[in-house]
């Protein structure tokens, strides 16, 4: 049984326009976003196209490129592709798509023999790869580059592949601000970019691969792109979403005070390391038998009743018992990292707490990325395709970009390759009809800090009824008076994509009256069989 509910939009598009005054580009196919779901789908298109690749920063700056402990796959002969599928149907509760979890990771060791190939260097051990463990994960089967910079490398070697690709162009630093649609069909984008202000991009098919959503919280490993851009943008144009409530807060990530969120990789614990509250105390054992490599949802609920119980900011990460030469060659980046707020990993305790980490939930698709929207497609952590169900399990994400990314890159190919060869812009209109309310001044980084504070006490790790609906009552309150203005940058145009998907996140959280995964409501702490479901929203548009 599949739940559809309908969330209440006043706008379709973010902005006014006029066709006739903004410059038009024509490409047969557009990808939205240069992470390693977009980068692959990029690789995988006809090169007798014309491929767009946009980015909202710079091309490295990306999830994947902040990616530490690896990407996940069989390759010892102990291990068992039966196991891996059995561990990330596990960590699923019941609501992973079989069929999907089956093809993503059947397909992993080929998609990684595929980044050698691209020229990605993965840590080796007498000449095989270098596998780690982490939690959830019965074997060691986690590939890692540069000791804990995987995503660096991965990322180094694929854009280095794609920038050699004739066919496929990539523009930096263009915002997507909305899709166009005309009579329920995707036809490309409305973009932005600091030089050549708004333009229309036309595309015969389009792929978002806009990542995720970490920025909607105040505590996050998400780098500054993640802003749920992807998922409220193809939401207005008419794309299903569903299991917005699920997001996976990772249990350790850098708490100095002041400091920027950085993520302690999970294969630390993996090594060995251990979690201490602020009284030294060991309490892993007390919440979850496999301690330590408990599933990330289940260390994050830990982490914060110690925190409570302790009456203490954070728990701490305790790496000194491990071999000395195993953390310079496991961790050459924390360990710098952590160097340059006075702390030494080999000898010092690291202060930690968790933080909103990875978005489950996302745009509806099929096995090969097709979204409930003609003409659009969608691969990565934009998307909800089935993999994860409830939780993901550590270093299937990258997997899933991969894997997503080459499938949706080469059925959209096809597909435009399958379309006439020429055509043309559409005379389409933006329904903004009101006035832009600019009486008073928005103090836009005032209200972003509220909302990702708010969804961080009401929404985060704990939930209950009566948190949740006083959070959607103030984010449709900040959303009807920020929807009435029309904004002439990102940081506008996110602050409304973030108010969105924050409504959904919330509507869905509330939906799901039980505890599932990494959603845990503390007023209905158990698993409801009756709701082995997913919660799947559209936009409905008010009659003005
Ligand atoms: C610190 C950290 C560590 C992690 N470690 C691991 C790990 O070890 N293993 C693992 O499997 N997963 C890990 N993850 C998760 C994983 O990195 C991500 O899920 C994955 O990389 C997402 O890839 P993506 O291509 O979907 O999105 P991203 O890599 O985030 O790429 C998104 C792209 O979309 C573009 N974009 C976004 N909005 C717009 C817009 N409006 N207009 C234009 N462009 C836009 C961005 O510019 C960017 O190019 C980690 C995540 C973080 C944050």
């Amino acid at each position: 049984m599949q739940n559809c509910l309908s969330l209440n939009l006043q706008h379709r598009y973010l902005t006014r326009f006029e066709p006739k005054r903004i410059p038009h580009s024509f490409v047969d196919l557009l990808i939205v976003g240069g992470g390693i779901a977009g980068i692959r789908a990029a690789m995988a298109t006809d090169p007798n196209l014309h491929v767009m690749v946009l980015t909202k920063d710079e091309l490295q700056q990306s999830n994947s490129s902040h990616a530490q402990g690896g990407i996940a796959g069989v390759f010892d002969p102990t291990d068992d592709i039966a196991f891996h599928i059995e561990d990330t149907l596990s960590a699923g509760k019941e609501i992973c798509d079989e069929e999907i979890v089956r093809m993503v990771v059947g397909e992993a060791p080929e998609r990684i023999r595929e980044l050698i190939a691209f020229g990605t260097h993965f840590d080796r051990e007498n000449g095989e790869l270098a596998l780690t463990q982490e939690g959830g994960h019965r074997h060691r089967r986690v590939a890692h580059a540069l000791g804990d910079a995987t995503g660096e490398e991965i990322m180094r070697a694929m854009i280095q592949k794609v920038c050699d690709l004739s066919w496929i162009e990539i523009r930096e630093k263009t915002f997507i601000v909305d899709l166009l649609t005309d009579d329920g069909v995707c036809r490309g984008a409305l973009v932005w970019s600091e030089h050549g202000g708004r333009m229309f991009v036309w595309a015969k098919q389009t792929i978002i691969a806009t990542g995720g959503a970490g920025r909607l919280y105040r505590e996050t490993t998400n780098p500054e792109i993640a802003t749920a851009d992807g998922h409220a943008i193809a939401f207005r144009a008419g794309a299903e979403v569903r299991d917005m409530e699920f997001v996976q807060f990772h249990p350790t990530v850098l708490y100095i005070a002041g400091g920027s969120r950085h993520l302690i990789s999970e294969a630390v614990r993996g090594e060995g390391a251990y979690l201490r509250d602020s009284h030294g105390e060991r309490f892993m054992q007390d919440y979850d038998p496999a301690g330590e490599l408990a599933p990330r949802d289940v260390v994050s609920r830990a982490i914060t009743d110690r925190m409570t119980k302790t009456k203490h900011p954070c728990v701490y990460l305790d790496l000194s018992h491990l071999d000395s030469e195993l953390i310079d060659e496991r961790f050459p980046h924390i360990g710098k990292m952590c160097a340059e707020f006075g702390l030494d990993i080999k000898t010092d305790l690291i202060p930690v707490r968790p933080g909103a980490h990875y978005m489950i939930g996302g745009i509806v698709v099929d096995a090969d990325g097709r979204t409930t929207l003609p003409g659009l497609w969608a691969a990565g952590e934009a998307t909800s395709s089935g993999l994860h169900g409830a939780n993901r399990l550590g270093s299937n994400s990258l997997l899933e970009g991969l894997v997503f990314g080459l499938r949706a890159g080469a059925e959209a190919s096809k597909a435009a390759a399958a379309q006439p060869d020429s055509f043309t812009a559409l005379p389409l209109v933006s329904d903004w009809k009101e006035e832009i309310r600019d009486d008073d001044e928005l103090n836009l980084t005032d209200l972003r800090n509220s909302l990702t504070s708010l969804m961080w006490r009401q929404a985060g790790i704990r939930r209950n009824a009566g948190n949740l609906q006083a959070a959607l009552e103030q984010v449709e309150f900040w959303d009807r008076y920020v929807s009435t203005r029309e904004f002439n940058e990102p940081q506008g145009w996110e602050l409304q994509n973030l108010l969105l998907a924050a409504r959904l996140v919330i509507s869905s959280a509330v939906k799901r009256t039980e505890s599932r995964g990494v959603h845990f409501r503390s007023d209905f702490p158990e698993t409801d069989k009756s709701q082995a479901t997913h919660y799947r929203f559209r936009a409905e548009y008010r009659d003005e």
